[in-house]
């Protein structure tokens, strides 16, 4: 007991001389111009760190760089504070371990026992309803729920999810924030994502400039009340869906009228409405190449999301609503089969709603 006690003292006492940048991750430092490694100056963290663990759950497009990124950038993954995971598909979790062979990996049979065991989980799950059965089953995240945990949800869900998934943190005791994310597979792969943040601010502030700062360029905090960071989410959203749609069918247009794609996605680049999306998926477009970044089915999940919220705000939508057309359309069509593909694929659903004479032969 005397021991605890004097141990806690120290761990307090280190704390509050701790500077800031001993919690700084290495991409931190480098970007901020300082060379030194935090691992290496803080041995004295480790006594802290050794209390505590980070969790990751959702091994998918989007976790897997994140969670590598967190190993990568020092934030988890030593003995004091290794990584914990769990996946439905337990071969993502062996393939994590086996990428980073220096690093502290724990792979845990459920969700439950991933919380049971961190600090801090880090969520990522695909859908409301693939978080619904993360969260509420009786292995999942809430059953792991007691004081000092605390829940960090990067998915893109309902903001009637995030809030019902809040209540239930806090009403065990536990903190609780949406994190939605803005960016794709190669930005949460390189570690600058954007954050799109409400909940717990002590939570925010705890977590901004180690696990935010090593997967992410920026955070942003929308508040305290859980649902505005998934708002921020979906308006992002429905404009990139609207215009990746109009986009296809400008490209279609082109090709259907004899113009060379390649030539008017240059043209397009050099202008106003240059975009770092049209550069990435236009060539992409044009061959036929939808390897999946962001799923189709995931980019209408969204653009149905935020045509609700349209409608209960009252706002006009309906150019939004067009695109959700194309995309729910696209996503239904079970000879084109491109549900699983990249979003760039509503551009297939594009041509096959065509007559041109191009359209036909593609
Ligand atoms: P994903 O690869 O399709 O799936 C993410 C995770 O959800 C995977 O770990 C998957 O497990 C798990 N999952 C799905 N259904 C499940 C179920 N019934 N039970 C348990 N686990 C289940 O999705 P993602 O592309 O990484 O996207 C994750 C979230 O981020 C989504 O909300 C998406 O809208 C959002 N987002 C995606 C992108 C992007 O470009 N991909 C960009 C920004 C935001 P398995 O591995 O076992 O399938």
């Amino acid at each position: 007991m005397m021991k605890n006690l004097a141990l806690l003292t120290v761990v307090l006492a280190i704390q509050s001389f701790t500077p800031v940048w001993a919690f700084q991750p290495v991409k931190t430092m480098i970007r901020g111009g300082r060379q030194t490694s935090p691992r290496s100056t803080s041995s004295y963290n480790a006594i802290i760190l050794k209390m505590s663990a980070t969790g990751f759950i959702g091994l998918g497009i989007m976790g897997e760089g994140m969670a590598a990124c967190l190993l990568s950038e020092g934030v988890a993954g030593s003995e004091e504070n290794p990584l914990v995971v769990w996946n439905r598909t337990g071969s993502k979790c062996a393939a994590l371990v086996e990428k980073f062979p220096n690093k502290k990996v724990i792979v845990k049979s459920t969700a439950k026992e991933v919380v049971e065991s961190c600090g801090i989980t880090y969520s990522m799950l695909s859908t409301p309803e693939a978080s619904k059965i993360v969260f509420e089953g009786e292995t999942g995240v809430l059953a792991g729920i007691g004081a000092g945990k605390s829940i960090v949800d990067c998915a893109t869900l309902a903001e009637a999810d995030m809030v019902r998934m809040n209540e239930a943190v806090v009403a065990k005791g536990g903190r609780f924030m949406e994190a939605p994310v803005s960016g794709s597979k190669a930005p949460a792969a390189n570690g600058v994502l954007v954050f799109l943040c409400a909940g717990s601010k002590d939570l925010f502030e705890e977590i901004k400039d180690n696990g935010l700062t090593a997967m992410g360029k920026a955070s942003h905090f929308f508040g305290e009340t859980v649902g505005f960071g998934t708002r921020a989410k979906l308006v992002v959203n429905s404009l990139m869906g609207t215009m990746l749609a109009a986009f296809g069918e400008g490209i279609a247009l082109s090709e259907s009228v004899g113009l060379d794609p390649s030539k008017m996605i240059e043209v397009i680049g050099q202008g106003a409405l240059q975009s770092p999306l049209y550069n990435l998926k236009g060539p992409k477009m044009i061959v036929k190449d939808h390897a999946p970044n962001f799923p189709l089915k995931h980019a209408h999940k969204d653009m149905a999301l935020a045509c609700d919220m349209a409608k209960e705000a009252g706002v006009e939508y309906s150019v939004i609503e067009q695109a959700e057309k194309m995309f729910r359309a696209a996503r239904e069509d079970a000879d084109l089969n491109v549900a699983d593909e990249d979003f760039s694929a509503v551009f297939e659903k594009i041509h096959k709603q065509s007559t041109s004479e191009f359209s036909k032969k593609r």
